[in-house]
């Protein structure tokens, strides 16, 4: 599904440029579940950004199911995020002024959904994120991982193909964090690829396959063991949003 080719990204500053990302490749298939790890400043957010399309190489050639995405405009990209694509955040980066339901309506409206069907569904995804009797509450007025699940049924609200998490843990105290990463496991189980960044190596434990990067370069790629990692997560001991990817 995803295929990276050499791919190099540079920041400019005055005399210095600091290389990014270099000759990063990486093939990725569809129903992945992929942790980005390494240090900070190692190139994992600027990996993520590129492979969300959130951002251009410099260096390399991207293919998104044999597509060269550089030949997509910027409406066409910014179309592919909303409707292929899903996004959570350390920070949450919910709109304040807007409550929970309208959070997770506002990417259906860009993709031209509204009305009834929009409401029905965004308040479908929020129950499934045991927050229904937060539907009309601001980012304000929920705590940190309330707002992390709020951004996780927002990301979820066109159905994306891939779901990526930058430290999506990051603000979170552990039981909190580890909800979401519950999340996250059974969202995979219902076939969302998932780009988990995480520099921190038990979180990233929680993906089969691991990348580590170094310097902005591919340290190493290793797959977990086969034997499921996620027998304590079995649906029956789960969060109870088995059907939330598929559900229509
Ligand atoms: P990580 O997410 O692993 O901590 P990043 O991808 O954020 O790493 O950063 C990789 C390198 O690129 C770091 O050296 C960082 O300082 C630099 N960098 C990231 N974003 C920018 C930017 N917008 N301008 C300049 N340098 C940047
Ligand atoms: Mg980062």
């Amino acid at each position: 599904m995803i295929q990276l080719q050499q791919i190099g990204r540079f920041y400019r500053q005055k005399q210095t440029c600091i290389q990014a990302l270099q000759e990063v490749d990486l093939q990725v298939e569809a129903g992945e579940y992929v942790a980005l790890t390494g240090p900070s400043g190692s190139g994992k957010s600027t990996l993520l950004h590129l492979l969300g399309c959130l951002d251009r190489p410099d260096q390399g050639r991207y293919f998104l199911n044999g597509q060269d995405v550089r030949e997509l405009t910027v409406p066409e990209l910014a179309k592919l995020r909303n409707r292929r694509f899903g996004f959570i955040f350390q920070g949450f980066h919910l709109l304040p002024r807007l409550t929970a339901m309208e959070n997770v309506i506002m990417p259906m409206r860009f993709a031209g959904i509204g009305g009834r069907p929009a409401e029905d569904r965004a308040q479908a995804l929020l129950q499934r994120m045991k927050l229904q009797d937060r539907l009309h509450h601001r980012p304000h007025e929920l705590s940190g991982g309330q707002q992390q699940r709020v951004a996780i049924a927002r990301a979820l609200a066109n159905r994306p193909e891939i779901l990526f998490a930058d430290e999506p843990t990051g603000n979170l105290d552990s039981a909190h964090g580890h909800e979401i990463l519950l999340l996250l496991d059974e969202i995979h189980r219902q076939g969302t690829t998932i780009f988990l960044v995480s520099h921190d190596p038990n979180l990233a434990a929680r993906a089969r396959r691991q990348v580590r990067l170094l310097d902005g370069r591919v340290e190493s790629d290793e797959k977990g063991p086969v034997a499921d990692p996620h027998e304590s997560l079995r649906p029956d001991h789960g969060t109870g949003i088995q059907d939330v990817a598929g559900e229509s």
